[in-house]
């Protein structure tokens, strides 16, 4: 018995005829290890990459006490608990121009939002509050000490980690790093997947269309997922189902890439050499997953690539991309945050046809309704009506065990696009 199928035999509950997804995800999860290697890139290029290290700052952020708002800093200690209070206004502090000196008893110095809080002030009092009376101000009672000033340190800590290794670098953290200075940090090294389309029936655009055949999409939708996961993306184009050209296309794809995605020739019955020279070639599991679309899916590995062998229907590959290879992928490339993608529930619009015993992912559109979100499927279901995935902005995710739903009950929706 090969290494892999020893690894998901000893998995409770797995049946590779009648797949749960869930028992999928945690097969794949158990026999993919990250890739290692890391190299160095200047901040601004380590959008999106994996982070290498920890990012501990040298100091803290703010540096210094400062003033949150444009006004008059001031000793609370100064201040009358009623009535108001004069104070003598003997100089100014702006952002990035502190006041040199020290604030006596009775005084006060003007300043701006980020100046640093003068020697001796704890407080701010904002301009609008305040009467000017020549060099001097009145300040009303009311005040609290420490109002309108931001700590040293409140945002990051001298010495206390705040970004982690195995986690994808958002914009805010590329400011952040900025922030102390960094110019430049360990990453992962970039994922390498590369991807084919399988069968006799596909064109590619350019030719023309023979009876019979269909340009190959696949292609095109796996370079788009592709690309949005930051991975680097090696395409070997159609291959024919001749099984000199398909050895060759798994050759050099395992050769040159930490993973392999194809689509096309893993159905149960299959007559072409997909699933012959996958078997041949590496360690391959064909399995039958409890889904709708996409139930058949080949997963494995040839020489040392990860191998996702996608059906070819162009909803069925978009939904196991993004159900299966979305997460093994991020696994693989070092992810360790949280990535899975949040499930959030809202009412059914309509009744939606489901049968028990299987989980689907009809396509949906979420949509306001007077002041509520609500959620309808985009029509037409079938696996090959790849409109109903450009139409939709979710998935509807029906759990395994749930039947009919009626309108009115909430379901699972997971968005396609969130703030990124
Ligand atoms: P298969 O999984 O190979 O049996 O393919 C199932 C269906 O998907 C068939 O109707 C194929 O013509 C179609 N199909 C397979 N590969 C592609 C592709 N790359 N682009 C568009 N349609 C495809
Ligand atoms: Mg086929």
């Amino acid at each position: 018995m090969n290494r892999i199928a020893e690894v998901v035999s000893c998995l409770d509950g797995y049946d590779p005829n009648a797949l749960r997804v869930d028992k999928a995800r945690e097969a794949i999860r158990a026999c993919l290890a990250p890739v290692a290697g890391v190299e160095r890139v200047a901040t601004r290029s380590a959008l999106g990459r994996v982070l290498d290290q920890q990012i501990v700052p040298a100091f803290d952020v703010p540096a210094h006490d400062n003033s949150a708002m444009d006004g008059y800093a001031v000793r609370a200690a100064d201040l009358g608990a009623e009535g108001e209070t004069r104070l003598e206004e003997i100089g100014a502090a702006l952002a990035g121009r502190p006041y040199k000196g020290k604030v006596g008893r009775g005084e006060c110095v003007r300043v701006m939002t980020g100046a640093v809080m003068p020697a001796g002030t704890d407080t701010v009092v904002i301009q609008e509050v305040v009467r000017v009376e020549g060099d001097a101000i009145v300040v009303p009672a009311g005040q609290k000490r420490g109002q309108n000033t931001r700590a040293a340190g409140e945002d990051l800590k001298r010495g206390v980690a705040v970004l982690h290794p195995g986690r994808a670098l958002a914009p805010a953290d590329l400011g952040l790093i900025a922030s102390l200075g960094i110019g430049e940090v360990s990453v992962r090294r970039r994922l390498r997947v590369a991807f084919f389309s399988t069968g006799d029936e596909l064109a590619s655009i350019g030719a023309p269309l023979a009876e019979g055949q269909v340009y190959d999409s696949n292609r095109y939708t796996l370079y788009g997922m592709l690309s949005r996961l930051g991975v680097e993306i090696l395409d070997l184009g159609v291959v024919r189902d001749d099984p000199a050209l398909l050895e060759a296309a798994f050759a050099s794809a395992a050769a040159n890439a930490d993973a392999i995605v194809t689509s096309g020739g893993v159905s149960v019955g299959e007559a072409d050499f997909t699933k012959q020279m996958m078997a041949r070639l590496g360690e391959v599991l064909f399995w039958r997953i409890a889904m709708r679309p996409g139930r058949p899916m080949a997963f494995g590995r040839i020489g040392k690539a990860a191998l996702f062998g996608l059906p070819g229907n162009p909803v069925a590959v978009m939904v196991t991309f993004y159900q299966f290879v979305r997460d093994a992928l991020l696994h693989l490339a070092g992810r360790t945050d949280n990535y899975t993608l949040p499930l959030l529930k809202v009412p059914a619009a309509a009744p939606l046809r489901k049968v028990p015993g299987r989980t689907e992912y009809q396509r949906g559109v979420l949509f306001r309704d007077g002041g509520e979100w609500k959620v309808r499927t985009t029509g037409q279901q079938g696996s090959g009506v790849l409109r109903s995935m450009s139409e939709a902005n979710c998935f509807i995710v029906l759990e395994h065990e749930r039947g009919r739903v009626e309108a009115g009950e909430p379901v699972q929706v997971q968005l396609f696009d969130g703030l990124t």
